[in-house]
């Protein structure tokens, strides 16, 4: 998901819209933008994308200095209008709203103990239960309430939240979710990346530290630490794939450079005899770079995306092959008919669009086709934010290489290694999370929650 926050500006919605839209790669399932005038909050929200869902007249509809907003992307909880965020209440201490990128890993738990003393939930999502710890707090400020809440939830939260008087910005103690910090003409910004502030002409100030609440308000920024202090483990998979990489996460400016130096090191230990390198646009396409640069093989576009593409299209009556992947995904036979391509992609998940494009690259005249990934074999389920299917669907939690190898039917199949990824990512190793690829779960789960998540 991505969340978006601004303090102090005329055109708080406008810019929330405008931010939104930048993050869009982030959820393309809903988005929704809170507004305040200090008095009342106003609302907006709707299934799709942020340029379908706002225009000039809703924004017209969203007065106040002050706005957060949010772009979901489906994890958990349903595909139901009552989930899309920001969520927003009226209670004891004035309308508060809230927006979250990341998923809590004791959500159910709690939400049954709140329910018990009688909570009433509105929506089938893991965030609300922040709200009600919230409001079943004994402490006695507003924000004493809010540290109170996020001690008691375990997982990823990026957060920004909106009371009357301003915003709220929070990162869990692991900061496994990104969160910037930014000013624009004198007002504050926050974003789950700063491509978000460069469409603002926002300047960036730096990134929200892992376990660090900032208040902002007419009074300036307000630094806290309500966590105990852990270890990081920011998600390594925003540099693989995730985040977009024109934007600074993490403080350094490197996703980008990080995916390309993923393709090089990819190179270097899998190296292929081929006559080209292509991506899978557009997620692979710095590390097809890497890979070509590293291996001195020429990069070539063998595949067109279309850009176009919406949540759903007409499929005709008879049926035709491949159909969903041909819709996004085309080959260029005249680059491909008798070449041996090394085809890179960021990661591998199914296996099942890897082994349609490996198909189509053949009935394009490809001679032999290399499926390269420019991560490891992706194990176990994330459980922080990122939408990875089960276990069971995880094609390399059942299968060896060699059997994925046989499945997408290419001539030869490789991943990067562990310590490749993490050593081509910026600072040091250990301050990632890795356990989708090594079941090395930051967080570690009581037997109720391993029953749950199916463990
Ligand atoms: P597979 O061959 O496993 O079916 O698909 C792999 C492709 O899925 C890769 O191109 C990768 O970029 C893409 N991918 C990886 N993670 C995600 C994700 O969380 N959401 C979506 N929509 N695509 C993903
Ligand atoms: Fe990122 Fe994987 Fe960790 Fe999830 S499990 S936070 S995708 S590294
Ligand atoms: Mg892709």
């Amino acid at each position: 998901c991505a969340v978006f926050g601004i303090y102090g500006h005329e055109e708080a919605a406008n810019l929330t819209y405008l931010g939104l839209y930048a993050l869009q790669h982030r959820g393309q399932e809903a988005s929704g933008i809170v507004s305040g005038d200090g008095d009342q909050f106003y609302i907006q929200k709707g299934m799709g994308l942020v340029a379908d869902i706002y225009n000039k007249t809703t924004l017209e509809k969203l007065p106040g200095r002050m706005a957060i907003g949010h772009n979901r992307y489906s994890t958990a909880g349903g595909n139901d209008l009552k989930n899309v965020q920001p969520f927003n209440v009226n209670f004891a201490f004035g309308n508060l709203a809230l927006a979250h990128n990341g998923n809590l890993i004791n959500a159910q738990v709690l939400r049954n103990e709140l329910e018990a003393y009688g909570a009433i939930f509105q929506s089938t999502s893991d965030t609300e239960v922040i709200i009600h710890l919230i409001a079943h707090s004994r402490a006695s400020t507003f924000l004493a309430r809010v540290m109170d809440a996020l001690n008691q939830v375990r997982g990823a939260f990026s957060l920004v939240l909106m009371t009357d008087n301003g915003l709220i910005a929070v990162r869990d103690p692991h900061g496994l979710r990104p969160l910037c910090l930014g000013r624009v003409r004198g007002s504050w910004v926050v974003a789950s990346e700063t491509c978000a502030f460069d469409l603002l002409d926002a300047e960036y100030i730096r990134e929200i530290e892992p376990g660090e609440l900032v208040v902002l308000s007419d009074q300036g920024i307000d630094s806290h630490r309500p966590f105990p202090k852990v270890d990081p483990a920011m998600c390594v998979f925003e540099y693989v794939y995730f985040a977009r990489p024109d934007s600074r996460i993490y403080g350094a400016n490197a996703v980008y450079s990080t995916r390309k130096a993923l393709g090089r090191r990819l190179a270097k230990e899998s190296w292929v005899d081929a006559d080209i390198v292509i991506p899978v646009p557009d997620s692979g396409v710095p590390a097809a770079l890497g890979y070509s640069e590293g291996g001195g093989i020429p990069f070539e576009t063998g595949l067109i995306r279309n850009h176009y593409v919406g949540r759903t299209f007409i499929e005709p009556e008879q049926s035709i092959r491949h159909f969903g992947v041909k819709v996004k995904l085309n080959a260029v036979p005249e680059v491909l008919t008798g070449k041996r391509v090394v085809v890179v992609d960021d990661s591998l998940v199914r296996g099942t669009t890897s082994r349609k494009i490996v198909k189509m690259l053949r009935n394009a005249g490809a001679k032999e086709v290399h499926m390269r990934i420019s991560s490891p074999p992706i194990v176990s389920p994330c459980f922080y934010g990122i939408d990875t299917p089960t276990k069971k669907e995880l094609i390399a939690s059942n299968h060896s290489t060699e059997e994925i190898r046989k499945y997408i039917t290419a001539d030869s199949l490789a991943y990067l290694s562990l310590d490749g990824m993490l050593q081509s990512a910026p600072g040091v190793p250990a301050q990632y999370c890795n356990a989708c690829f090594t079941e090395k779960y930051p967080i570690a789960f009581t037997r109720a929650e391993e029953m749950q998540l199916g463990l």
